[in-house]
C-alpha cells in the first residue's frame, strides 16, 4: 500500500528525517513510537504531502506521490488524517463536518452524503449528536467525529497523529475503542501514539523512530519484550 524509499526531510539546516525506507502492506496497522522531536509527525505529514519531502520517494499503491506531477487532491482523498487537536470546522454541525468533503470534493449528492454520514456517526456512537456544533462536544466525542469525517472519503489509508494525546484520561478509551474496531476492517492505519497498551493489542507492527531514523521495525511482541537498540530500551523504561 505504501512504499517509502530513502525519505529525507529538512527544515532549513535541520535534517529531521534521515533516509527512511519502509513498506506497509494493505490492511496493516502500524504504530509509530519514539521520543518527542524524533520526526514522527513530519513522517506522517510527508505521506499525504502536508510536508514536501526534501528527497526520496513515496509510493501509494504504485503511484509515486513525490512525483512533481502527482495529483495531490486525489492522494489526499485516499489518505485520511486525524490530528491531535481534531481540526473540526467550528461553524459546521457534526454531520456537516462529515459531509462537507464528500459533497464538495467528491461531488456526492447531499442526500447520499447525509445518509453515509449518519451511518458513520452510528459507527462511532454519535448519531444523536449529528446536529450539534463541535464546541458542545467533549474531546473524545470531537475526536470520534474527526475519525468519522476521515472515513467519509473512503480512504484506503488513515494516518493518526497522537489522536488521544489531547484528551482527558477518561476519554482516551472511547477513541481507542473506535480505532480498534477500525483496525479490524482491513483499512491501512498508521498511528503515532504514546498509548503502549494500544500498540501492544491492536498493532501488527511497531516502528520506533529516533532522531529521524527508523531504529526498530518489529512486531509489538518483539518490540515490547525484547527491544534491540539501547535507545528503544531506554525509551520503554521511561514509558512503562
Ligand atoms: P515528533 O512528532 O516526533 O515530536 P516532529 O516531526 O514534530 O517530531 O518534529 C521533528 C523536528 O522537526 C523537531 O525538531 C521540530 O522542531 C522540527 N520541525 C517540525 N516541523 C517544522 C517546521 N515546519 N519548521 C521547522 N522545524 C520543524
Ligand atoms: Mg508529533
Amino acid at each position: 500500500m505504501i512504499k517509502v524509499e530513502h525519505l529525507n526531510k529538512s527544515f532549513g539546516s535541520l535534517q529531521v528525517l534521515k533516509g527512511i525506507s519502509t513498506e506497509i502492506k494493505k490492511g496493516e496497522v502500524v504504530t509509530i513510537i519514539g521520543p518527542s522531536g524524533s520526526g514522527k509527525s513530519t513522517f506522517l505529514r510527508c505521506l499525504n504531502l502536508l510536508e514536501v519531502p526534501t528527497d526520496g520517494k513515496i509510493f501509494i499503491k504504485d503511484v509515486e506521490i513525490t512525483d512533481k506531477k502527482a495529483n495531490i487532491k486525489k492522494i489526499r482523498e485516499n489518505v485520511g488524517m486525524v490530528f491531535q487537536h481534531f481540526h473540526l470546522f467550528p461553524h459546521k454541525t457534526v454531520l456537516q463536518n462529515i459531509t462537507y468533503a464528500p459533497v464538495k470534493v467528491n461531488g456526492m449528492t447531499k442526500e447520499a452524503a447525509d445518509k453515509a454520514g449518519m451511518e458513520l456517526l452510528e459507527k462511532v456512537g454519535l448519531a444523536n449528536k449529528a446536529n450539534e456544533y463541535p464546541n458542545r462536544l467533549s474531546g473524545g466525542q470531537k475526536q470520534r467525529v474527526a475519525i468519522a469525517r476521515a472515513l467519509a472519503m473512503n480512504p484506503e489509508v488513515i494516518l493518526f497523529d497522537e489522536p488521544t494525546s489531547a484528551l482527558d484520561p477518561e476519554m482516551v478509551k472511547e477513541v481507542l475503542e473506535v480505532m480498534k474496531s477500525l483496525a479490524d476492517t482491513g483499512i491501512t492505519m498508521l498511528i503515532v501514539t504514546h498509548e503502549m497498551g494500544f500498540a501492544k493489542e491492536a498493532a501488527d507492527r511497531v516502528l520506533f523512530l529516533d532522531q529521524g531514523i527508523v531504529v526498530e521495525d518489529a512486531t509489538p511482541a518483539q518490540f515490547f519484550t525484547n527491544p534491540q537498540s539501547p535507545r528503544a530500551k531506554e525509551f520503554l523504561e521511561k514509558m512503562l
